[in-house]
């Protein structure tokens, strides 16, 4: 399962946003992005004042979505074919599609704090799809899929623990979370509001039609 190593944290840093990849430490005062160390990472970060070109703005946005949901740059570069070839908005359309994936969705219902830990429960195949193990993390759900944790995974602490904050946080329109049974159920496919981190998908789209 190929996935991008390297610090988190130098991540958010680069990007200059939060793209919420270590659970709880995110929504703590622990998160650099909160305050203390906002600039981009190495030794010069602090004082680096590059002017940024059009095709820098462009590259950005891209690295900022494809870090956020885990993905590397060819399967990046297929989603952005699959949401091209798709009717409607193609910045839309790809942004729906990430949204989709299994491991996002085992995040959103709550069963893991980050997505990188939705990618490790999925990928050690605790997750059922449809009463059926899916042990692969870009599995696109579609509706009516039911997501649910393996019933002998049902004690594992991390999924316990995120489940009883997830009590705590907004009901994710698209989904539909049984929060004892440690069950959701897809509704509608997701819709462009669901990303709420800003992300401008037009600049990603214009990256890749050059
Ligand atoms: Fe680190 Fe999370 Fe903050 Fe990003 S949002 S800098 S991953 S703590």
């Amino acid at each position: 399962m190929a996935r991008e190593t390297g610090g988190k944290c130098k991540l958010c840093r680069r990007e200059g946003t939060k793209l919420f990849l270590k659970g709880d430490r995110c929504m703590s005062t622990k998160c650099p992005m909160e305050g203390r160390k906002q600039s981009a990472p190495g030794q010069h970060g602090a004082r680096m004042r590059r002017k940024v070109s059009e095709y820098g703005i462009q590259l950005r946005e891209k690295q900022k979505v494809r870090r956020m949901y885990g993905v590397l740059e060819r399967q990046f570069r297929n989603y952005y074919k699959a949401a091209a070839r798709q009717k409607g908005v193609t910045g839309e359309n790809l942004l729906r599609l990430l949204e989709r994936r299994l491991d996002n969705v085992v995040y959103r219902l709550g069963f893991a704090p980050s997505r990188p830990s939705a990618r490790q429960i999925v990928g050690h195949r605790h997750v059922l799809v449809n009463g059926r193990i899916v042990d692969i993390a870009s599995y696109s759900v579609t509706v009516g899929d039911v997501v649910e944790v393996k019933e002998k995974s049902r004690g594992i602490d991390l999924v316990k623990s995120s489940l009883d904050k997830q009590k705590q946080r907004d009901p994710i329109g698209w989904l539909e979370l049984d929060v004892k049974a440690m069950r959701g159920v897809v509704r509608e496919l997701p819709s462009r509001d669901t990303v709420t981190v800003p992300v401008e998908e037009q600049a990603i789209v214009e990256l890749y039609s050059k």
